[in-house]
């Protein structure tokens, strides 16, 4: 008895195996390719060295173009002149940070909803543009809330806490322990809302600009819009990648903290890669980051398990067909010598009135071919 069904459990303890094995593997697999990544990136300076010709090992940062990572900001809209900028950072595949003034909302709902399905980060700059210093906690916030719920609706989602631009930059003790969220200033100011000059604000981002800047604009004016514009044409050749502010942080590793100023993003930290690019749409889903890290590196998981599971089932397959039809001819003949002496070629012994099984018929010897 233990010798009939020992090598159909050595199956399913092969399989069970298998298939616990194998989630481990694949688990190996992803790690696997993370290293991979990291090297890759790595080993980024060196494969740009070598698209520039130089394969002699020279140094890859710098063959590399001199451009970082930038967060363009447009403060105090929206504006009539919004849907123009939306167009042209869309042709251009930019991302920015709107830091909307709640009060315009109610006007501008629909381009609200754009800024937020194109990818953009939605942003507080308060409900009235107030100048927060002048106000106690109670009002700091009412002007904060009132802002974000405007902004929530117009989008058609539920953004909860956004990152703040307090009017004028203008902050102290109380706005800071206040605010529940960071207070995102800015490195680079064409004061465009004071010279309403096309040149003069192209010229002053670009002249300012370096890796990891925030850059403030106003999209009520379009002069900043289209200086704003040539900026980002002049920047993308020099290798610049515009993102978020959210995805500048993130991208640099600096952790943002409630109540923290911050005016720029110093290349101090650690790239952790562009966001997963279905999250870069919505801020509710950028809150599940983290699933989304998991989504992506998932997706190479299949392939390493399916192969597995394809092998382990061929060899089990081979192992089930050697076990039946190897055993089978070794029966046959042994029956049908059986069945010769008892000169009926389909004879099947019989033991009390019931048909045994063939191996009982074979004497209860196993497989003789099974060494
Ligand atoms: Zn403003």
């Amino acid at each position: 008895m233990k010798k009939k069904i020992i090598f159909p459990l050595l199956i399913l303890v092969l399989l069970s195996l298998a298939f616990a094995v194998s989630p481990l593997l694949a688990t190996d697999e992803k790690n696997d390719s993370g290293a991979a990544d990291t090297a890759g990136d790595t080993a980024s300076g060196s494969g740009a060295a070598d698209a520039a010709g130089d394969t002699a090992g020279g140094s890859g940062a710098a063959t590399e173009k001199s451009g970082g990572l930038v967060a363009l900001t447009f403060d105090d809209g929206p504006g009539n002149a919004t849907n123009e900028l939306l167009d042209e950072l869309k042709k251009r595949d930019v991302k920015a940070t709107f830091f909307i003034v709640g009060s315009r909302v109610e006007e501008y709902p629909d381009m609200i909803k754009r800024e937020y399905k194109e990818g953009h980060e939605l942003a507080c700059h308060t409900w009235s543009h107030a100048k927060l210093t002048t106000l106690d906690a109670a009002g700091i916030q009412s002007e904060i809330s009132q802002a974000e719920t405007a902004i929530s609706e117009a989008a058609g989602a539920d953004l909860g806490k956004m990152l703040l631009r307090p009017p004028g930059g203008s902050y102290n003790d109380t706005v800071k322990s206040s605010v529940g969220t960071p207070l995102i200033l800015w490195s680079v100011d064409p004061k465009d809302w004071k010279y309403r000059d096309t040149e003069t604000v192209k010229d002053s981002i670009i002249a300012n600009t370096v890796d990891g800047s925030i850059i403030l604009v106003h999209d009520l004016y379009p002069t900043s819009i289209q200086g704003a514009i040539a900026a980002i044409d002049e920047l993308q050749a020099q290798g610049y990648t515009f993102v978020t502010v959210s995805e500048l942080f993130r991208r640099k590793g600096i952790p943002l903290t409630d109540g923290e100023v911050y005016k720029e993003a110093p290349n101090d930290g650690v790239d952790l890669g562009p966001l997963p690019k279905e999250e870069e749409s919505t801020k509710a889903e950028d809150k599940q980051n983290s699933n989304g890290e998991k989504d992506t590196d998932q997706a190479l998981f299949p392939w390493g398990l399916l192969i597995f599971c394809i092998i382990v089932l061929l060899i089990d397959a081979g192992g089930l067909l050697w076990l039946f039809w190897g055993c089978k001819p070794k029966w046959k003949e042994t029956n049908n010598e059986k069945n010769d002496s008892h000169d009926d070629p389909h004879h099947r012994p019989a033991v009390n009135g019931r048909r045994t099984p063939w191996r009982r018929r074979n004497n209860g010897s196993k497989c003789n071919n099974r060494q």
